[in-house]
C-alpha cells in the first residue's frame, strides 16, 4: 500500500504517526515548510524557542527534518506554504490542489484530525477533506490521525485508549469538537489504537529529538512528548463515506480567500457515538 502521511508542520509526521512510517513505504507532503521572504521576520514561536530570524530557522528546522526522515521515508514533499505565526496562512484550497498534484500513485492517505485545535493543523485536515468533497483524492482509502502531543496533554490519553474499556470512553471537549467536523462532513469514524513497544518508544524518541530547535519548547517543563505513558500510543481514526462527503462548514473555494480556517465547533458528542465501534480497536 502506498501510503502518503499528510504532516502540517516539519516534525508532525514522527511525533504522530511513527508506527505507519516504519510500516512503510510511505511518502510524506509537509504543509508549511516555507521560509518567510522578509529576513526581518520574527515569529512568535520562533521568538519563543531561541531564534533570531525565521528565515533563517525554516531551513535549520529543514535539516533537521532531513536527518530525522533519513532512512525511515521513501520522499518526501516540502511545500512552501508559510506556518501561521509567518501571518500569510493559503487559504485551504490552495492546500488542496497541492496536496493532489502530489498524491498521485497514492492509496492510502493519513492526515491530521487536529486534535487539539492548531490552526495549521485545522487547515491541513480541511484541505484534505475539501480535496475528498472535491474528487481530488480518488480511490484513496482515508485516515485521520490523533495529533501527538495536543492529542495526549489534557490529562493523557483517554481510558478507552489506555484499556481499550469502552465503559471508560470519556475524552475532553476538544476531541469531539474537532472529531465532529468529520462527523459532519459525512465520515464515519472507525477509530484503530497501536500500541508502541519500549524498543518503538525509543526510536521515535530519538527521531523526535533529532528536531533539536523544537523538541524542548515541544516538550515544555511537563514533560509532554517525553512521558513515556503517553508515547505508548498512538490513534488514528479510520475514514469511511457513503460517497457524499462534503467541505467542512465555512472552508469552499468560491468562498474565496478570506475564508482561511474553520471555526472551532463545539462538542458534538462523537466521541460517544463511536462506543460501539470500541470493541473492534486493532493493531494493538
Ligand atoms: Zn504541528
Amino acid at each position: 500500500m502506498n501510503t502518503v502521511v499528510i504532516s502540517p508542520h516539519l516534525d508532525d509526521a514522527v511525533l504522530s504517526c511513527s508506527t505507519l512510517l516504519e510500516a512503510g513505504p510511505t511518502k510524506i507532503i509537509t504543509i508549511f515548510s516555507g521560509p518567510p521572504v522578509d529576513h526581518s521576520m520574527l515569529g512568535y514561536y520562533d521568538e519563543v524557542t531561541g531564534a533570531t530570524s525565521s528565515r533563517a530557522r525554516v531551513f535549520e528546522r529543514t535539516h533537521e527534518d532531513h536527518e530525522a526522515l533519513d532512512g525511515l521515508v521513501e520522499s518526501v514533499v516540502r511545500l512552501p506554504f508559510k506556518d501561521a505565526q509567518y501571518l500569510q496562512s493559503p487559504t485551504a484550497a490552495e492546500v488542496a490542489d497541492a496536496i493532489a498534484i502530489n498524491l498521485l500513485g497514492a492509496d492510502r492517505v493519513v492526515f491530521p484530525s487536529a486534535l487539539g485545535g492548531h490552526i495549521d493543523h485545522r487547515l491541513a485536515r480541511d484541505a484534505c477533506v475539501l480535496g475528498v468533497a472535491e474528487g481530488l483524492f480518488p480511490e484513496c482509502e482515508l485516515t485521520a490521525f490523533a495529533d501527538y502531543p495536543y492529542a495526549s496533554e489534557a490529562d493523557g490519553w483517554p481510558a478507552w485508549v489506555r484499556t481499550s474499556d469502552p465503559m471508560g470512553l470519556h475524552v475532553d471537549a476538544d476531541w469531539d469538537g474537532e472529531l465532529a467536523v468529520l462527523a459532519e462532513c459525512g465520515f464515519s469514524l472507525t477509530p484503530v489504537v497501536r500500541r508502541l513497544d519500549d524498543a518503538a518508544i525509543d526510536r521515535k524518541l530519538e527521531r523526535s529529538r533529532l528536531y533539536r530547535t523544537q523538541f524542548d519548547a515541544l516538550d515544555n517543563e511537563s514533560g509532554r512528548v517525553s512521558n513515556r505513558e503517553n508515547l505508548m500510543f498512538e490513534v488514528e481514526f479510520k475514514l469511511s463515506s457513503n460517497g457524499s462527503v462534503v467541505s467542512p462548514k465555512g472552508v469552499a473555494r468560491e468562498l474565496g480567500p478570506e475564508v482561511r480556517a474553520s471555526p472551532r465547533r463545539a462538542s458534538g458528542g462523537i466521541i460517544a457515538s463511536l462506543r460501539p465501534k470500541i470493541g473492534r480497536l486493532l493493531g494493538r
